[in-house]
Order: structure tokens, then C-alpha cells, then sequence
């Protein structure tokens, strides 16, 4: 999981343009070996297309009790992170991986997504900060990180496990790391739409059958029916995402058929009632 990830054929820059490079800054390190316990992160590691090196910030605490929490200035309740040892942390990680973009977990930060996720994994290294307590002193957030990222609008104990979601959502997007390079690309969100329904065997599990179409072998009518299949559950469950997709011609008669086949059924009951 340490620096032994450097690719085998590394001199002295990046040998794979798209290797990357996760540098962690926590209280915890320990947290992160739940990475190698199994899955696409364990192997993408195992296969060096990417390292997770845990930094603790807790090491440059300079004082005898390594101390990195104090009061917070004005009273309340809780602790906050010191900046010195954060800021020590981060001026390593930096000068070590100069190239990285440097972010800081927390949940005021800007909504991590498909995105997002996309646009990080163009970096060739990330630094990620991880908070605890009431979070980090404010002018850590001002001076020495690129950006701020939230996993959602609720609020965890630390940034460590934020991080690990980042980690997880980026390195499957690194080439190589999934089986197919397809899959990342059939994925929700990634063509702007929810995905397709997916089925394996049984063809009937309990009464219900998987659809004619995909046993088909036709594999432009299987296209056809995905595609429709992603539409229709995008408009359902997140017509959101459907206001700033780009919709194909194809799409758009697709959904006005649909919203003729409603209207014709919605007329149906209005006259018998
Ligand atoms: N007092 C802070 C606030 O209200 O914004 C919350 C601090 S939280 C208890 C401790 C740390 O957990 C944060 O510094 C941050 O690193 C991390 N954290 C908590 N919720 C998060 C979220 N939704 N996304 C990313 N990081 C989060």
C-alpha cells in the first residue's frame, strides 16, 4: 500500500500517464488498509495502477505530546485541528508529489460526483486531508488546498472515510483497472443518464422472467432497449439529470411517443370517469 507501489519501470517521472498517485493525510492510516482487503481498489494497487500511501499528520506535530487538536477561538463546544501539523503534512505530501491536486475533505466542500470523479482522474496524484473533530483550523482551507469536496449533505466523524470514496470512485476510472474498459463508460451518471436494468441467470428467478430483447442476440435492438430502459428510469427517478443531458433525435421521439402513449391512456380514463 506504501511508496513500494511505484511502478516497476519509474525513473525519475511518471513512466503511465495515467498512474495515480493517492496521498492521505489523516489521523487515522490505519483506516485505509480496509483498501487492500479486497475488490477493484485491492487490485488496481496490487497492479500498480495506483498507490494510497496514509501519511499521519500526527507525525509533525512538533511539540513532546504530538499534540494536534486545541479549543476552539470563541468557546463551543468540541475541538479543531491545529494548522501546523496539517500544514507540515501537506507541505510534504506536496513536495513530494508537486504535480498532485491537493483537497480537503468536508462536508462544506463542493458535492463530490460522477464528474468530479472523471475530472480528478486526469491528475496524476491527489492529496487528500482528512479531518476530525469540529474539522480544521480555517486557514488551512484558505492557503494550502486546491479544493474542498463534500460526499453528501450530512455530516461523519472524519474525513477518512470521504477519502475512501474518493479513492474508490476515481481508481475505476483509471484505464485498466476494471475488466472492461467499457464498464466505466456504461456506468450511472457517466453518459448523464441512470443506467440500464441488469439481469444474469436464472433467465425466470421467482416468477420473474429477464426480458426477451437481451436473450435476443440482437445486439442493435439490445442497444435500443437500454438506451430507452436508461431514459425511462432517468425521468422517473432523476428527471434532474435529464434538464442538462444532451438528448439525442433518437431520444427525443422515444420520449414524445412516451408522452403520447400517456396522454392517449390518461384520456382513456378521464372519459370513462
Ligand atoms: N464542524 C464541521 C462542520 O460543521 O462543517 C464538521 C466536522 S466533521 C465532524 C469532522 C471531519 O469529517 C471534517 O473535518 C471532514 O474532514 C469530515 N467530513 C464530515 N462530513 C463530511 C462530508 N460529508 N464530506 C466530506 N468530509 C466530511
Amino acid at each position: 500500500m506504501h511508496d513500494n507501489n511505484t511502478p516497476k519501470s519509474e525513473s525519475s517521472n511518471y513512466a503511465r500517464s495515467r498512474y495515480m498517485r493517492f496521498t492521505v493525510l489523516t489521523l487515522f492510516p490505519e483506516m485505509f488498509s480496509a483498501l487492500l482487503i479486497g475488490g477493484i481498489v485491492k487490485r488496481a494497487i496490487e497492479r500498480q495502477y495506483v498507490s494510497v500511501e496514509p501519511i499521519n499528520i500526527r507525525d509533525f506535530a512538533k511539540d513532546r505530546h504530538h499534540t494536534v487538536d486545541d479549543r476552539p477561538y470563541g468557546g463551543g463546544c468540541g475541538m479543531v485541528m491545529k494548522p501546523e501539523p496539517v500544514a507540515e503534512a501537506i507541505r510534504h505530501a506536496k513536495k513530494r508529489h508537486p504535480e498532485a491536486c491537493t483537497l480537503l475533505l468536508t462536508p462544506q466542500g463542493r458535492l463530490f460526483s460522477q464528474m468530479v470523479a472523471q475530472k480528478l482522474a486526469g491528475y496524476a496524484g491527489l492529496i487528500l486531508v482528512c479531518g476530525r473533530y469540529e474539522g480544521i483550523d480555517e486557514r488551512i482551507r484558505e492557503h494550502l488546498v486546491d479544493d474542498e469536496l463534500s460526499i453528501g449533505d450530512y455530516v461523519l466523524t472524519g474525513g477518512e472515510l470521504a477519502a475512501m470514496v474518493v479513492i474508490d470512485a476515481v481508481t475505476r476510472l483509471i484505464p485498466g483497472t476494471l475488466g472492461s474498459e467499457d464498464s466505466a463508460q456504461e456506468d450511472s451518471f457517466s453518459n448523464g443518464l441512470l443506467e440500464y436494468p441488469q439481469y444474469t441467470r436464472p433467465r425466470s428467478f421467482e416468477g420473474a422472467n429477464v426480458p426477451e430483447v437481451l436473450l435476443s442476440g440482437d445486439h442493435s435492438a439490445i442497444r435500443q432497449w437500454r438506451r430507452h430502459a436508461s431514459l425511462i428510469r432517468t425521468v422517473l427517478r432523476r428527471p434532474d439529470l435529464l434538464m442538462v443531458q444532451a438528448l439525442t433525435a433518437g431520444d427525443i421521439e422515444f420520449m414524445k411517443k412516451l408522452q403520447q402513449d400517456i396522454k392517449t391512456i390518461i384520456g382513456k380514463h378521464s372519459t370513462a370517469s
